[in-house]
Formats: C-alpha cells, sequence, structure tokens
C-alpha cells in the first residue's frame, strides 16, 4: 500500500499552513516559533525545499521533510525578448511543463502565469486550445510561477512583481480547486494586493459567481472576442454551453460587488471580428458592465492562417469605442519574438514534437 500524499507546503492557505504546522511541532515538543520560522521560509526568503531552512535543527529539517512535500519548479528554459519580456517554461515534478511570462512596462512588473498544463476549451485562435488538455495545476504549481519567477526577477535586476495575471496556459476557472487557494496564497501568503491580481475566464459561469461572492477585490477579464453569440461560438466553444446573455448576468453580479473591476479582452483577428458593425455591440456590452476593453492582436499561432487584424481597423476600434465613452486600450505585442503571447512555447514544443514523429 502507497503511503497517503503529504501535504504540500506551497499549496496549503496561509490558516492551513499556521494549523498543519502547529500541529506538528507540537506534536514533536518543539516550541511554536518554529512555526513562524517555517512561514517566513515560505513566504519571505523563497526557500526551494525544507532542507534551506537552515534555522531550523537537523532532526526538524528531516522529521518536517517527512511529513510534508515543497513541490517546487524547474525552469527548463528562459527566453528572453529584444523588449524585455521573459518566459519560463518550468518543469513540474511529473515532468509536465507550463510556462509563465514576465512583462515589464516602466512602472509595473506583471507576471502571467498558468492555471492547467493545456486547457479543454478547444478555443480556435489559441494555440493551447488545440493542444487539448492535459492536468489540473496544484495551487502550489500555480503559486511556484510567482515564488519561481520573483526569485529570477530579483536575481536579474527586474525588481519586484506588482501584477499577476491569470492569463498563461489553461482555464482558470475550469480548475477552481486550486484557483481559488491559490488566490488566498499570493493575496494573505506573499502580500501581493487582490486588486493587481486578474482572473481571465472565457466565461466559465459558476465560476464567476463564485470570484463575486468573494470578499476580495480580485479583478476580472472576461475573453470576449465576439459581441454576438452567434459569432462568438465560432470561436469558442464554451459559448454554446454558456450563452454569452447568461456571461453578462453574471459579471453584473460581479460588478455589483463594489469596486471590482472587469476587462474585456478582445483578440482582433482579420475579417474574422473585426468588422466595423461590431463596435456599436461591443460598446454596449462595455458600458452595460463598465468594462475596460483590451484590443490585442491575434498573435499567429501554428494551427490556422489567420492574421491580426490591420492597424488602422485596431485604430478605429479604439477610437469609436473611446468616443462611446468606453475606456479602451489597445495592447502591444509584447514579447513577440519569442511567441510570449498565450501558450505558445509549449504550443511550439507540441508541433516540433509532432513534425519530429512524422519525419
Ligand atoms: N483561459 C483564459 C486565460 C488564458 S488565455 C481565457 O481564455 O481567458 C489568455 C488570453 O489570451 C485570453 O484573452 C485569450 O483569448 C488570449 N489569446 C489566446 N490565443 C491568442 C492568440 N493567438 N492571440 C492573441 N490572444 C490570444
Ligand atoms: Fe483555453 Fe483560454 Fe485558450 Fe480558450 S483562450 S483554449 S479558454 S487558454
Amino acid at each position: 500500500m502507497s503511503a497517503p500524499p503529504r501535504p504540500d507546503l506551497l499549496s496549503l492557505t496561509p490558516e492551513d499552513l499556521r494549523a498543519s504546522l502547529s500541529d506538528h511541532f507540537e506534536g514533536r515538543g518543539q516550541p511554536t516559533y518554529r512555526v513562524g520560522q517555517v512561514e517566513k521560509w515560505v513566504y519571505q526568503s523563497l526557500a526551494r525545499s525544507v532542507a534551506d531552512m537552515s534555522d531550523l535543527p537537523g532532526v526538524e529539517r528531516s522529521a518536517l521533510a517527512e511529513a510534508f512535500d515543497m513541490a517546487t519548479l524547474d525552469a527548463t528554459t528562459v527566453q528572453r525578448s529584444t523588449d524585455g519580456t521573459v518566459k519560463h517554461l518550468w518543469r513540474l515534478a511529473d515532468g509536465e511543463l507550463v510556462e509563465s511570462v514576465l512583462i515589464p512596462t516602466p512602472r509595473r512588473l506583471t507576471l502571467c502565469i498558468s492555471s492547467q498544463v493545456g486547457c479543454a476549451m478547444g478555443c480556435t485562435f489559441c494555440a493551447t486550445g488545440w493542444g487539448g488538455f492535459d492536468r489540473q495545476l496544484t495551487a502550489g504549481e500555480i503559486v511556484g510561477q510567482y515564488r519561481a519567477s520573483r526569485q529570477w526577477a530579483e536575481d536579474n535586476g527586474y525588481g519586484p512583481i506588482t501584477n499577476i495575471v491569470y492569463m498563461g496556459m489553461g482555464e482558470p476557472l475550469s480548475n477552481r480547486k486550486a484557483v481559488h487557494p491559490s488566490l488566498t496564497i499570493l493575496n494573505q501568503g506573499y502580500g501581493v494586493g487582490a486588486r493587481r491580481i486578474t482572473v481571465s475566464t472565457v466565461g466559465v459561469v459558476p465560476g464567476i459567481l463564485e470570484l463575486a461572492a468573494r470578499p476580495e477585490q480580485f479583478r476580472l477579464a472576461l475573453s470576449l472576442h465576439a459581441p454576438s453569440t452567434e459569432l462568438r461560438a465560432e470561436l469558442i466553444p464554451l459559448e454554446k454551453r454558456h450563452p454569452l446573455p447568461e456571461v453578462l448576468g453574471a459579471l453584473e453580479k460581479f460588478d455589483d460587488g463594489g469596486g471590482k473591476r472587469i476587462t474585456f479582452e478582445y483578440t482582433m483577428i482579420d475579417g474574422i471580428n473585426d468588422d466595423v458593425d461590431l463596435i456599436e455591440p461591443l460598446a454596449e456590452l462595455a458600458l452595460r458592465v463598465r468594462a475596460f476593453v483590451n484590443l490585442i492582436p491575434f498573435n499567429p499561432i501554428p494551427y490556422q492562417d489567420w492574421k491580426a487584424s490591420r492597424p488602422d481597423r485596431i485604430r478605429a476600434f479604439a477610437e469609436i469605442l473611446e468616443r462611446r465613452g468606453v475606456s479602451v486600450a489597445v495592447r502591444g505585442t509584447r514579447g513577440r519574438d519569442i511567441d510570449a503571447a498565450c501558450g505558445q512555447l509549449r504550443g511550439h514544443t507540441l508541433v516540433q514534437i509532432e513534425k519530429a514523429r512524422k519525419d
């Protein structure tokens, strides 16, 4: 019979970590300050293993490592773009790969993290979607991307991470069991302000409602990409299960939560979702839930021959939306030379593997 899995120090919420450590050390007749020592190693010193916790006596380190797991990630590749964007590909304990991206701007350092290995949603414009779903990430593996990226940023003169977006691989609201605790851990354990954390979803309604019910002011991004159910269904299979009117209803609940901000992500694809007739319905949706609109030029993927909308079309969208009173930004394509957009590095790895198999 195999031993039951040990709790992962990085997956526990601060409250559960404290309780578990208190029990553990009490059971061993150790002073209560041991709890604080371990907490400091986890949240502040970013220890990579129990063996690093050098102010614990050796015998206590062994006992702690026997009782608890600590699943840290190893970087397999680090790619740095000419614009400063950095993409890490992390290897998990079972050999699976996930990526995260650091995006520096003059006043911020944003970290984009993954919530699943692959994604089951199958959106037609997304490399991760084409790759399919492999498995859920644990809370510790989600938080682990932050810990390892923060360490890398410190070591390489990038400064502190100021913002976190759940916009890497996977659909965060399809992994709520791990994403909820990961939000709590990042916020309460590592001190990242709730308003500096954005969860991006393609429209998983029960997940939006759960997030709306949380007291913290985490931000929500809806990957909208089309203002009508018909067009959206061509891009996003989930639209058939949770059509736009239902998603909008959930967003209204989120908006009611006082001070919670919603963003619409609108990836602009030439000839697919950039008709000028779509601007007015898009404006109406944005005004209804007071959403900020991010227009993002489509990043070409290996599976489709679509192109990004032309710059003049993107500008027209932005200008008309603004005139209608919608707050809008055009997102640059950061890290394009290293395919840092979304699920692309692992996407490319998969394509290379497929090609290699065919050869
Ligand atoms: N699953 C979540 C979060 C991860 S995707 C979601 O879909 O919201 C992060 C963002 O990248 C989403 O807005 C997604 O629509 C966008 N995206 C995916 N593929 C893209 C591509 N090829 N070009 C531009 N944006 C893309
Ligand atoms: Fe999944 Fe988001 Fe990509 Fe859709 S866009 S396949 S939900 S990662």
